[in-house]
């Protein structure tokens, strides 16, 4: 309950905020609240760690899903491990990691719940090599709104398992889930992380993506011209930890507690901040063994950085762009750093050939690009409309669980499946970003 309180109007990028008219708790798997009577419309809802407004429902109810937090069972042979949905990718790790387990894809915060994970069907540093999470569910339940439940997995109720992995909390409420686990050496990720140039360089040291499990590149989304698209890139697989397991239920000791002024984040701050980021980094490729919440989950460090965007809060803009068209990342790096709009570091990554997992999956085979900008109003929606042209020329697609303002013809173009989903969802359940991209 704690956790959706705090983010039940809101959503990670604190835009939009959204009123419910109530908050039902969901505890028991076996006695689930009676959604026949509900006269508005449902929407789940868990850790609320996506940006936009695909959590919220504004005017309808929210199912707060949290308190779905029990472990069921555990094969240890085939490492499948079932819980219910609102069991969160730290506790996960917490219980796993000791036994020789990990997630088989991890996004970059460990405050997701398994519901939310399949929802948006999240991806992580490693989808050149394992997809995404979605690939990893074997079955799941469903509560639909006429009370039905119905086990789901690739070869029962198939339509609506591929529809529910990606599916935006909008086919039924899941209440438990099973994943696949991957076997690891330890708590470790040999890194190796090295400062390159230029988006040319980028391209050169993503080539080799292949030969290692977990790759990323953390970019400046404010150097132009020769050093356009320079930044960091990192890489590493699992390890032997020496020393101590990290222990991911740890609450971080920094936390920002009110919100900054809107102003602290500025051209000039960001500027520093990512040439020091840059210049800090080794010139040359260098390893090191790291614990993995450090590799994973550097923006975990400190509680509550969503409040450094001020009260207006921010959006993250996630695009990915096929790979014979690297002119369209070039094209969308330039306007980013020439709108003046504070973009600090961004997050730029090659996904793998595997197949959608979902009806609805955003990862596909490209080059994905996430930009965080502090909202300002209609610059902030026009420049963000820019950058949807530039994708949807490419034939790419932004990612929903970021997204608070897509038009719905955008939406249309990169979810061509949206008419095989839309036959698969539950009339009862819906969001605000579900009725604006959902719109004839
Ligand atoms: C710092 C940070 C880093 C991130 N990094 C990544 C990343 O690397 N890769 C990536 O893919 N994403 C990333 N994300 C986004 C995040 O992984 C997703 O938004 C995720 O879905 C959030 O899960 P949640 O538990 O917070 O769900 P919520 O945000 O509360 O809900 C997300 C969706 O799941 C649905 N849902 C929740 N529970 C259930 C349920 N039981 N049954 C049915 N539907 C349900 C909701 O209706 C909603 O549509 C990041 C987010 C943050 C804040």
């Amino acid at each position: 309950m704690d956790r959706v309180r705090h983010t039940a109007g809101l959503s990670w990028g604190r835009y939009p905020r959204a009123t419910h008219t109530r908050i039902l708790p969901v505890t028991w798997r076996s006695d689930p609240p009676p959604l026949e009577g509900v006269r508005e419309t449902v929407l789940p809802h868990a850790c609320g760690r996506s940006y936009g407004d695909s959590c919220l429902n504004a005017g309808g109810a929210l199912l707060d899903a949290t308190g779905l937090d029990r472990f069921i069972s555990f094969d240890q042979a085939a490492g499948l491990l079932r819980c219910e949905a609102g069991v969160t990718l730290a506790e996960i790790l917490a219980l796993m990691v000791p036994r020789g387990w990990f997630l088989p894809v991890l996004p970059g915060t460990r405050w997701v719940s398994v519901g939310g994970a399949i929802a948006n069907d999240i991806h992580g540093k490693n989808h050149h090599r394992a997809g995404s999470f979605g690939a990893h569910v074997t079955a799941f339940e469903l509560l639909r709104s006429s009370g039905e439940r119905l086990v789901c997995a690739p070869d029962r109720n198939p339509e609506l398992f591929r529809a529910t992995i990606g599916g935006l909390g909008l086919t039924g409420l899941i209440l438990w889930a099973e994943l696949r686990l991957v076997r690891v050496p330890g708590a470790g990720i040999a890194m190796e992380r090295v400062r390159y140039p230029a988006l040319g360089a980028f391209f050169e040291l993503s080539a080799q993506d292949a030969e290692y499990e977990y790759t990323v590149a953390w970019v400046d989304c404010l150097a132009r011209g020769r050093r356009l698209g320079r930044g960091v890139y990192m890489r590493g697989d699992h390890a032997e930890l020496p020393g101590a397991t990290p222990s991911p239920l740890r609450r971080p000791t920094l936390r920002v507690p009110a919100d900054a002024p809107s102003l602290l984040l500025n051209r000039w701050t960001l500027s520093v901040f990512n040439a020091a980021y840059y210049v800090g980094a080794p010139r040359t490729l260098r390893r090191t063994v790291v614990p993995y919440d450090r590799f994973f989950f550097p923006l975990d460090g400190v509680d509550g950085w969503n409040r450094l965007y001020g009260p207006r809060g921010f959006v993250q803009y996630q695009c990915v762009v096929p790979e014979d068209h690297p002119e369209a990342l070039r094209a969308l790096l330039e306007r980013v750093s020439h709108s003046g709009q504070a973009a600090g570091l961004g997050v730029l990554k090659r996904f793998g050939q595997a197949p959608p997992a979902g009806l609805l999956s955003f990862p596909r085979p490209g080059f994905t690009l996430a930009v965080d900008i502090a909202f300002r109003g209609e610059r902030t929606l026009d420049l963000l409309e820019v950058l949807d042209t530039i994708v949807r020329h490419a034939g790419g697609a932004v990612y929903p669980a970021k997204d608070a303002r897509m038009s719905a013809e955008s939406f249309r173009a990169f979810f061509p499946h949206l008419e095989a989903f839309r036959a698969q969802a539950d009339p009862r359940f819906s969001s605000s970003f579900w009725r604006r991209v959902s719109a004839a």
